[in-house]
């Protein structure tokens, strides 16, 4: 876990924006590179011993000097500030943000009221709660926010959508489990990041992402999912997807035994995003939703022209 305080908080600042931000935007997705390449500013942000002000006056000092290619990481390091404030504002306009959805035709989509969860919802929640989906990439996140309290945007974007739609759970438990595992806990980034991956905006495109596709752009080599899932540690890369496909023999040489040692996936996630899509397109689809999802564009959506975007 990063440490807190002043002098941590400034030698944070410093080693990102001299030498760690040279690789920013090509490493800020991975796991395993965004622990170095990524700010690490956000818990220093959220408890306010760094202001957004005076990392942006430092960024700008050294962008004065930098080289074109340093140029282009800071300025995209920039621009996450101002999303810091575009979301946090999105809150303070609408506080209600945190504890219901934005876009209204997506209530009842999912079961909300964990005290009316059937058994089967628990069962879903408590599994990916605990790393134990059988999904690895899944799993190496969960229990890696769980023991040092922060991942990259990407991991987070990730098992947010997996909760939402693989599991079809609503995102206010997942997001009230998450808050105090985030060394950054930030009210204004979390809900309403929470209810964009999770397709209850009702402005944003839907973003699905395939755990196959990540672990192969995000974690090539599987060394993340080898640290925080150890039961994995011996399973060859080819099977690393998808533990439960390996033959027995292979279980045996590994010492990893589906359903013993690790279980198999709680879910098919081609299926399960398709029939996600299918039920939100319908409600957005549905009588009045158009004017409503209007309105909530009027409200929160970003003025600024694509082209600049
Ligand atoms: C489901 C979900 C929940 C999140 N909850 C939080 C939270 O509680 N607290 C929090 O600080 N961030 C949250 N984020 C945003 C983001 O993941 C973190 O800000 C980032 O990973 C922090 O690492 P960093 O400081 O190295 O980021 P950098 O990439 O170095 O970014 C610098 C700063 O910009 C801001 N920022 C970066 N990305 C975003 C973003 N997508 N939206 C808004 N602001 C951003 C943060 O303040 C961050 O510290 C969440 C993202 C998702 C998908």
């Amino acid at each position: 876990m990063q440490r807190g305080g002043l002098r941590e908080a400034a030698a944070t600042l410093e080693s990102f924006l001299t030498e760690r931000s040279q690789g920013y935007l090509a490493g800020i997705s991975s796991p395993t590179t965004a622990w170095e390449a990524s700010s690490r500013l956000s818990p220093y942000l959220a408890y306010g011993t760094l202001s957004t002000r005076l990392v942006v006056q430092q960024t700008l000092r050294i962008r004065a000097r930098a080289d074109e290619r340093h140029r282009a990481q800071l300025d995209g390091f920039l621009s996450r500030l101002r999303w810091r404030c575009h979301f946090t504002q999105k809150l303070e306009d609408e506080p209600e943000l945190e504890v219901r959805n934005q876009w209204r035709g997506a209530d009842g989509l999912r079961l909300e009221d964990e005290a009316a969860w059937p058994s089967t919802v628990r069962s879903r929640f408590d599994r990916f709660t605990h790393g134990q989906t059988g999904v690895p990439l899944v799993d190496a996140v969960v229990r890696c926010l769980r023991a040092t309290g922060w991942v990259n945007f990407r991991m987070r974007a990730f098992v947010a959508s997996f909760a939402a739609y693989d599991l079809w759970l609503h995102w206010r438990p997942t997001a009230r489990f998450f808050a105090p595992h985030f060394l950054d806990f930030e009210p204004g980034i979390h809900f309403p990041q929470f209810q964009m991956q999770s397709g209850t905006t009702g402005i944003n495109a839907l973003r699905i992402y395939s755990p196959d596709k990540q672990l192969a752009e995000q974690d090539p080599e599987g060394a993340f999912v080898r640290r925080w899932v150890p039961e994995l540690e011996r399973v060859p890369l080819q099977f690393l997807a998808r533990p439960s496909a390996m033959p027995s023999s292979v279980q045996a040489e590994s010492g990893c035994h589906i359903g013993t040692d690790y279980p198999p996936p709680m879910v098919e996630h081609e299926a399960a995003a398709r029939e996600a899509r299918r039920r939100i397109e319908l409600a957005r689809r549905s009588e009045g939703q158009r004017e409503a999802r209007a309105a909530v564009f009027q409200r929160h959506g970003s003025r600024r022209p694509a082209r600049r975007r």
